[in-house]
This record gives structure tokens, sequence and C-alpha cells, in this order.
């Protein structure tokens, strides 16, 4: 990793809270849905947005920090994994900046959900299920693996428990989506723990 846990800056993101007394057992991965980290950064320092995440990974793999881990970022939303409801108590989130499903017209692509108002830039988008969807960088991707291995290593978080958004908001959610490579990232993660805890 090109930064390590020491070299990370952080910024506060506005909303965070106590996780009471919860341990932390889960990792969870979303998409930003947009197009910068600096936009990501905002809509954590927006008064009206109410939401916030630990870590972000920008498109060039740079790694922000925006809540401590051992304080509850508001990144889950109505959620259930395993029997239990509300994750953010438990989990550290991960947000990737990607702008998520795209939409083509006249042979351009856009940033969904707005209404051809914004031309999508960055790698040829792929199609999977249907829709177009923005990619992931594999130096992005790699970021991702390394911050994620730092982070089940810090807190021994088990396999099961490293999910995406769409797992556990399934009628609400779709992020990280088809273009991110979930079943290589799980791979990775099951290797590093490898019945370790
Ligand atoms: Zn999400």
């Amino acid at each position: 990793m090109s930064n390590t846990a020491a070299e990370i800056p952080f910024i506060p993101a506005l909303y965070a809270s106590s996780r009471e007394d919860a341990q932390i057992d889960m990792l969870v991965l979303h998409f930003t849905d947009g197009p910068s980290m600096e936009d990501c950064v905002a809509i954590f320092q927006d008064p009206e947005r109410r939401v916030s995440c630990h870590y972000i990974v920008g498109l060039d793999g740079a790694i922000l920090q925006m809540v401590r881990d051992e304080d509850c970022a508001w990144h889950c939303g109505v959620s259930t994994w395993r029997g239990r409801e509300g994750c953010n108590r438990w989990s550290l989130g991960i947000e990737i900046v990607n702008w998520g499903r795209l939409r083509k017209k006249n042979g351009r692509f856009y940033c969904w959900p707005e209404d051809y108002g914004t031309p999508y830039s960055g790698l040829p988008p792929v199609s999977a299920g249907g829709d177009w969807w923005a990619p992931y960088p594999s130096g992005q991707v790699e970021q991702v693996e390394s911050l994620s291995r730092l982070l089940v290593e810090r807190h021994r978080i088990p396999l099961e428990n490293i999910v995406r958004h769409s797992d556990i908001a399934p009628d609400r959610k779709i992020d990280p989506g088809p273009a991110f490579p979930w079943a290589r990232f799980k791979t990775s993660m099951s290797q590093i723990i490898a019945g370790r805890w």
C-alpha cells in the first residue's frame, strides 16, 4: 500500500457517534456514486446529508480517513446481517470512489441518476446485467484490498462479516455493484484470514 496506516490523512466527517459497547466485527464496502474524493468529502461535511464513512479510496488509490475506527460512522442505514439490525455499530465502512451505474445516450455515457447532466469521464464502461457501469481501476482495487487487509487483521473480522452494502440492504442498495471484483476480493480476504480466527 502506498500509504501505511500511520500515514493515512484524516479529515473529520460531520456525523459520527459512539459505538457504545459494540465490538467491531464487520467490514462494509460501498461505492460513492460520484466522480471524485472531493465530492465524497463534501457530502460527509454536509449537514443536510447526515452520512459518513470511516475510509474513502480515490480513483488513484489515495486513502483518506474521516471517522476513527473506534467511532460509529453513518454508512449502513437500515440494514440487517446475520440476525442483527442496524449494522453501523459493529462495522467499519470503506467508500470507493466510483460513478456507479451509467446511462448511455447518443453514444455518450452519463452519471446515473442525473438526467443526462454530467458526462462520464474515465475508463471505458463495462456492461453487466443490462446496465453500464464505471470500472474500478486495478490500482484502486489493490488499495481497497490493502486497506481491508489492514482492518481485517487489526480487528480480526471474520470472513462471513466482510460484505457489500447491497448484501445488508438488498432492497435499497446496489453498491459496490457488478464492476467491483467481489469474488477476487473475497478470495484475497479468505487467504488472509485462513483459519487464523
Ligand atoms: Zn453504500
